[in-house]
Formats: structure tokens, C-alpha cells, sequence
């Protein structure tokens, strides 16, 4: 059994990059029969707000990935104060008193000098009355300090990875103002909730080094790290800074369907062939992380629609019940317009339009060499209820009289009475036009 957590900032809306880390942690633990946690990683008390966090809950709800339990970092100090001191103790945190300013000097340094930009350890060797000195006039920060020596971890999904811990600077695990940073209150977490597989972002590979050795510094249990590669637009655009657009909220709001939207996420960026799935179970049956590639994966909202279409075809009347009564179909005609107007549609916005066509007809779209057809087909339109044969009389009778066939008969007809080219089976649409306009 595997437990995994979904660890976001509450500083803004889940988006399409967030989503696909929360996806593959839930279809891990859910696949192995495991814990599934959700984690608000809010130390940063300027940026994090409870709105926020309600709306990543609120979204996660809707697509059905359902937590097994919450937790707050802001909840937490105590646990990672203790650790903090842990690490003191053994020697492996050790205070900074450089400003900012001066870090970036010597950064700048360095690089002038062809050298990389890591923290020269200077702290380390002040003497205790320099320390007692600085503290009297500076904020201090903690740094880890870093075992120099390789870090290697087999990637769930880059394989055999290996970074020099020399090649980069020791974390700085609390701020001068005492606030924990992300790095420890993280590492903390995933020691004491035991978790045994994170996936998260390639943009993190750096830190999993680092976050390896403090795991081990403390005596915890290394996850499984699995990296997936970073999202960009359909041409290879980096997808970061539209992100902003790209929320889950919009994605919603443009009537897109969950299970279309998890099963494309799913198997973007995988050797397997993308496809819809009826709900999340068979998703968490067919995952595995091991298919995904490390190349940038594009990211195209456009494909998502045609999935989303079929799903909707294949919901039955019961699932959109709340749907079709919002639209104002009435409960006697609701099952027979939904089998008829299910597979025309993309979104269940679109729901509400049909009915429109239905309730309240359209300004019929005819085109100057068919008014005088519409105008036969208009006096030949039977009187009183129609039913399933309705059409078929209809159009042979026009047929009959006009001499036309095929398309020529029936398009016009369809653009007259529904206004548009495409849509649902006009034999099966007629009888439940209420108010035909031509
Ligand atoms: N809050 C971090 C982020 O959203 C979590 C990263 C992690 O999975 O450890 O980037």
C-alpha cells in the first residue's frame, strides 16, 4: 500500500501543471489500495489564503480526486521546530548571517570567476564570539548542511539519477525571520506521515537531493521520487506563464467534463495512446507512471473536447438530470430530449440550447433559392402532434411535390427548423419541437 500526497501552495488556482501532479499522486495510492493526502503547504503566511484552499478543495471535489485527509503546514511549526533542533544537535543546521545583498555579491563573484554559484560555507568557520557578535546586530538564517558527496536515487520516471552535492548550495531551512521554508517543513511531513511515492515536477529534481539527505539526517524512510516533465503550449511553448489562464476553474467553466479532463491527463506524455475512461477506478487500474517520458510534454486544451463529447454521449439521463432541469426541460420530455440531443453536443452548456430549439423553435436560417421550398413545406407540415413518422411523411410528400431528394430536400429543412446544419436525427427531433417558426 502506497501513500502519496498532492502538496499545493494555497497562493493560487489549481492549473493544468499543478492538476497532473495532484492526478498521478492519487492514482498511486489509490491503484495500491493506499492513503491519498491532501497537503497545504502554507508557511508562507503573506501569499497563502484560506480562499485559495477552498478553491483547490472545491476543485478537487469536482474532479472526483477525494483526499483521505487534510493537512496545514501552518498546523505544523511544532513538529518541524523540533526537527530543526534535531538538526542542530547532530551538527547538520548551522546559522548564516549574510544578507541578501552580500549573497548576491559573492554569487556574482563566482560567476565572474567561471565558478558555480554555491554557497561558500563562510559561516561555518566563524568563531563563537563572531556569531555572538552578529547576533546582536543581524537576523540570522539556518542552512543544511549538505554531506558532500553524490546523491543518487533510481526516478520513477528519469531513471538512474545522480547530482554532485558539491555542485550545489546548502538549503537554507529557516529564515531570518524565523519562518520554516518549504524544503524542511516538507521533508518533515513526508518522514511523519509516512509517505512512500512523491511525483512532482522535474523542476524539482535539485531539491529531491537535497531533500534525500535531510530525510536521512533525520532517520526517515526516502519516498520513490518520480519527476514527470514540465507542460508547454501546442508548440512548444513554455506553459508557465500561461498558466494563469489555464486554471481548473476555466477548463470547467468552458464545460469540460472531469473524467475527459483526467483521462487526457492521465496518459499525456506516455507511450500509451490517450483515451477516455468512464470513471476514476479504471484510470487507477490502467495507471503507470513508469510510461512517462522525461521530454517536455505539449499541452493542448483543443484535445481534450473530443473526449469530453464522449463522455457526455455516453452519460444516461439520470447523470444530467440536474442539468436538464436547470435548462428547464420538463421531467415527462427530459429522457426521450436526452437520448435524442446527447451525442450532438460537446458540454452540457450546450444542453440548454437544444432546448431552446425545442421550446421555443428558431429564426429559421433559409437561403434565397429555398424560400419558395419552404414555403411548399410549410403548407404541407401536418397539423397537431407530431411523432416519430411525422418526418418521414413529411419529406415525402415535399419530395413529391418539389421533385427534390437527398440533401437538397432535407438540409434546407434542418436549417429552417433548427437554424443550424448539423444535429440530431430530424425524424427523432420533430416531435419534440414545440414552435416551428417557419
Ligand atoms: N508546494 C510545493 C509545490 O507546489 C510542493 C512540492 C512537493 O511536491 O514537494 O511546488
Amino acid at each position: 500500500m502506497k501513500t502519496t500526497r498532492f502538496a499545493p501552495s494555497p497562493t493560487g488556482y489549481i492549473h493544468v501543471g499543478n492538476l497532473r501532479t495532484a492526478l498521478f499522486n492519487y492514482l498511486i495510492a489509490r491503484k495500491s489500495g493506499g492513503e491519498f493526502i491532501l497537503r497545504l503547504d502554507d508557511t508562507d503566511p503573506v501569499r497563502s489564503t484560506e480562499e485559495y484552499a477552498d478553491s483547490i478543495k472545491e476543485d478537487l471535489t469536482w474532479l472526483g480526486l477525494h483526499w483521505d485527509r487534510v493537512e496545514k503546514q501552518s498546523d505544523r511549526v511544532d513538529h518541524y521546530k523540533a526537527n530543526a533542533e534535531l538538526l542542530r544537535n547532530t551538527g547538520r543546521l548551522y546559522e548564516c548571517f549574510e544578507t541578501p545583498i552580500e549573497l548576491d555579491l559573492k554569487r556574482k563573484k563566482q560567476l565572474n570567476m567561471g565558478k558555480p554559484p554555491v554557497y561558500d560555507r563562510s559561516a561555518l568557520s566563524m568563531s563563537k564570539s563572531e556569531i555572538q557578535e552578529l547576533r546582536l546586530n543581524r537576523e540570522s538564517h539556518w542552512r543544511f548542511k549538505l554531506d558532500l558527496e553524490r546523491i543518487n536515487w533510481k526516478d520513477g520516471i528519469l531513471g538512474d539519477l545522480s547530482i554532485d552535492a558539491a555542485s550545489v548550495s546548502d538549503p537554507v531551512l529557516i529564515r531570518g525571520d524565523g519562518q520554516f521554508l518549504y524544503t524542511l517543513a516538507s521533508v518533515c511531513d513526508d518522514v511523519d506521515f509516512g509517505i512512500t511515492n512523491v511525483v512532482r515536477g522535474s523542476d524539482h529534481v535539485t531539491n529531491t537531493a537535497t531533500q534525500i539527505q535531510i530525510i536521512e539526517s533525520l532517520g526517515g524512510n526516502v519516498p520513490h521520487f518520480s519527476h514527470h516533465s514540465l507542460l508547454t503550449g501546442s508548440k512548444g511553448e513554455p506553459l508557465s506563464k500561461r498558466l494563469g489562464t489555464l486554471s481548473l476553474r476555466d477548463l470547467r467553466a468552458n464545460g469540460l467534463e472531469a473524467m475527459a479532463i483526467l483521462s487526457y491527463m492521465s496518459r499525456l506524455g506516455s507511450s500509451e495512446a490517450i483515451e477516455l475512461f468512464d470513471n476514476i477506478d479504471d484510470l487507477a487500474e490502467n495507471f503507470d507512471i513508469s510510461n512517462f517520458g522525461a521530454q517536455p510534454t505539449k499541452f493542448d486544451l483543443t484535445d481534450i473536447l473530443p473526449l469530453s463529447k464522449k463522455y457526455i454521449s455516453g452519460l444516461d439521463f439520470s447523470e444530467v438530470y440536474d442539468n436538464l432541469k436547470a435548462s428547464g426541460v420538463p421531467s415527462d420530455i427530459a429522457p426521450n430530449f436526452w437520448l435524442i440531443v446527447r451525442e450532438n453536443i460537446s458540454t452540457r452548456a450546450e444542453i440548454k440550447h437544444w432546448w431552446s430549439i425545442c421550446s421555443e423553435g428558431v429564426t429559421p436560417v433559409i437561403d434565397k433559392e429555398d424560400i419558395q421550398f419552404i414555403e411548399i413545406a410549410k403548407s404541407l407540415l401536418p397539423v397537431g402532434n407530431f411523432d416519430e413518422n411525422t418526418w418521414k411523411n413529411w419529406t415525402s410528400e415535399i419530395k413529391a411535390i418539389t421533385g427534390r431528394k437527398g440533401k437538397t430536400l432535407f438540409m434546407p429543412l434542418r436549417k429552417a427548423l433548427t437554424g443550424m446544419e448539423h444535429g440530431p436525427d430530424m425524424s427523432r427531433l420533430l416531435p419534440l419541437l414545440q414552435k416551428i417558426n417557419i
